[in-house]
């Protein structure tokens, strides 16, 4: 596999853009080696500026859950075009959008678009501040919820205690208003609003958490979230940048019967376009301006372009519930297939699947929070990647990323996926 193209753009990139990309994580920094140019995609594959074609895993971090260039959003792009790229005013597609979230996600009575998952977790935990006066907040360790600054706190040792930021550049002072807890622990929940009691905004997690890679939630935890968000008057916001209109149409709330105060969505929402979107309670979104007092605003929010490809994915998935049977059924092929080869090779190593997320970790210890998901092996991965790759499987080039499937991939496409596995585990561990 020649990928001299990819190579020579990224030492030339590297004089004008940081680090060559314009994200961090589609650096190579975690497997080594350079970043692969992307010249097109179509259906189950990317392509390469050298023209190698490879199976695609990641589906642009989560959107393109009907494969790439779907001709359905395709053509209700190219329609929009025909009008005009923005207004900057308001549109009967935004209209039409906001009231199909709101029949999709449960939560959601009222929304706000946005132009992508970090504007809408920075925006929902404004509004929880400015809905119940108060200033802190919870997150959990190893949950993402984009680069906004509150939400940039490493992984402190006591919980009670104030965290710490994780960048330069983020102050102590913004820090000191975010709480960490691990996920998947109700006690250390209950211990921090014992010890914080009055004073916490809201409660934001990743239901299914897919930024540590994927982790599931133990039996009965969103619901103890739940009932504690309740009984303290905290705002609990789940954050479906990742799941939503993924782990079901209307999301992880869906799939697990918990209803959140709010929501922020991302990703699918936008067909491939940048968009995000917060919502919840109708009380609580009232409190968003011009309606209310807590103030949030965009130029390009709602565009029409972006509205066009959003709304095209959203109607398919709405009225198409055989998109979830089928990326169910590939998500299980994928895990069992790959948890019997390891088997085969001796390393039942841990598998989290659920429908079509699924993370490998290197570690045969279960993986249900940020502790136990540092337990996996990232020197393997690493091999693991690399060897994946020059077999033409595109991965998340870090361990602690959730893989991403979309329904272009056939049985036949999920045979080569299982055969790569399987040469790859072999020459990693030989
Ligand atoms: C991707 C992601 C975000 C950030 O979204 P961007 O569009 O990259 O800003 C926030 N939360 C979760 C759970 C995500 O996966």
């Amino acid at each position: 596999m020649q990928i001299s193209e990819s190579k020579r753009l990224f030492a030339h990139a590297k004089n004008f853009i940081p680090g060559g990309v314009n994200s961090p994580v589609r650096a190579f920094r975690a497997v080594g080696g350079d970043p692969i140019f992307i010249k097109r995609a179509d259906g189950a594959f990317i392509y390469d500026e050298d023209d190698n074609a490879y199976i695609e895993l990641i589906n642009s971090w989560g959107p393109m859950i009907l494969g790439h260039n779907h001709p359905m959003i395709r053509e209700a792009v190219i329609a929009a075009m025909d009008n005009g790229t923005s207004f900057g005013a308001p549109t009967a597609r935004e209209v039409e959008i906001a009231e199909l979230i709101v029949s999709m996600v449960p939560s959601v009575e009222k929304v706000r678009m946005v132009n992508s998952g970090t504007e809408a977790t920075m925006s929902a935990i404004r509004v929880a501040r400015g809905y119940t006066g108060r200033d802190k907040f919870i997150k959990m360790e190893g949950h993402y919820h984009g680069h906004g600054d509150s939400f940039l706190i490493a992984a402190g040792s006591g919980a009670i205690t104030m965290g710490h930021p994780d960048s330069p550049g983020v102050t102590e002072g913004t820090a000191k208003d975010t709480l960490l807890a691990p996920y998947n622990d109700l006690e250390a929940i209950e211990r921090l609003v014992e010890a914080n009691r009055g004073e916490i905004a809201a409660l934001i997690l990743e239901p299914v958490p897919g930024n540590m890679g994927l982790t599931l939630p133990l039996p009965g935890y969103l619901a103890g979230l739940r009932e504690i968000c309740t009984r303290e008057g905290i705002i609990l916001i789940f954050d479906e940048v990742m799941t939503g209109f993924r782990l079901a149409k209307g999301g992880a709330q869906e799939l697990f019967g918990v209803t959140p105060d709010m929501t922020t969505l991302g990703k699918i929402i936008g067909g491939g376009m940048p968009v995000g979107a917060y919502g919840g309670k109708k009380e609580i979104m009232e409190f968003v301006s011009p309606a209310g007092p807590v103030y949030q605003a965009g130029t390009l929010s709602g565009n029409p372009i972006a509205m066009a490809a959003g709304l095209t994915m959203l109607n398919y998935l709405n009225s198409h519930p055989e998109v979830y049977t089928r990326l169910n059924e590939i998500g299980m092929q994928i895990a069992s297939g790959m948890a019997s080869i390891n088997h085969r090779f001796g390393h039942d190593f841990t598998i989290n699947q659920l429908g079509s997320m699924y993370s490998l970790f290197f570690t045969e210890d279960a993986v249900t929070d940020f502790e136990s998901a540092k337990k996996s092996d990232t020197l393997l991965f690493g091999k693991y990647f690399q060897a994946m790759l020059h077999r033409g499987i595109y991965l998340a080039p870090s361990q602690y990323e959730s893989l991403f499937l979309s329904t272009a991939l056939t049985d036949d496409l999920v045979g080569k996926i299982l055969q790569a596995h399987e040469e790859s585990i072999k020459e990693i561990l030989s």
